[in-house]
């Protein structure tokens, strides 16, 4: 508690060689996601991140590199939520099933723009309305990651497939030639 996020990241070992800070997710999947930027001048402490716009949550820190997708990421997550609806209360219930749906819609190149203020929207409909707190989690790092990498998305939307492999793999061509 209160040590720096970046000391964090050396004591874990810090990133692989050649790789940068993207994202990070301070206190587990159902906090709000974090840019690198942001991230990088907060400590670990509840003040903090909540000042950076995010939660200290379960404090189990994800951090991604520069090679993460943030539209496969996101997709992971939302099966996870939808996976753990227990189905007692119908904006959980329906709602991580339309997130998880609309995503996978996107992953298989069949997205479309408005999904993601579709994604958005029903985010906000399942928030604050569920018995429990899984209906909130499954919402919260919708609209975080939407907000921070709205390109990729759109990205995968037009080109159906990541943004992420797309540059990676020219990266590599131009080091074969
Ligand atoms: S919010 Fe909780 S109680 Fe409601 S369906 Fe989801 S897991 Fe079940």
């Amino acid at each position: 508690m209160g040590t720096p996020f970046s000391k964090l990241l050396e004591l874990a070992g810090g990133l692989k060689e050649g790789r940068t800070l993207k994202a990070v997710i301070p206190g587990g999947s159902s906090t709000p996601l974090l840019s690198a930027d942001t991230a990088m001048n907060m400590t670990m402490d509840y003040d903090s991140i909540a000042n950076a716009g995010s939660m200290l949550g379960a404090g189990s820190v994800i951090i991604m590199d520069d090679t993460t997708c943030m539209v496969k990421t996101l997709t992971r997550l939302a099966h996870f939520y939808y996976d753990e609806s227990c189905g007692q209360c119908t904006p959980c219930r329906e709602g991580t099933g339309w997130l998880y749906r609309v995503l996978q819609r996107i992953l298989d190149g069949n997205g479309k723009n408005e999904d993601l203020d579709l994604l958005v929207s029903v985010g906000e409909k399942i928030s604050g309305n569920t018995i429990c707190a899984l209906g909130d989690a499954a919402a919260t790092p919708v609209e975080s990651f939407i907000r921070h990498f709205r390109h990729e998305f759109e990205y995968y939307i037009k080109h159906g497939r990541s943004i992420v492999e797309s540059e990676h793999h020219l990266i590599e061509e131009e080091a074969i030639v």
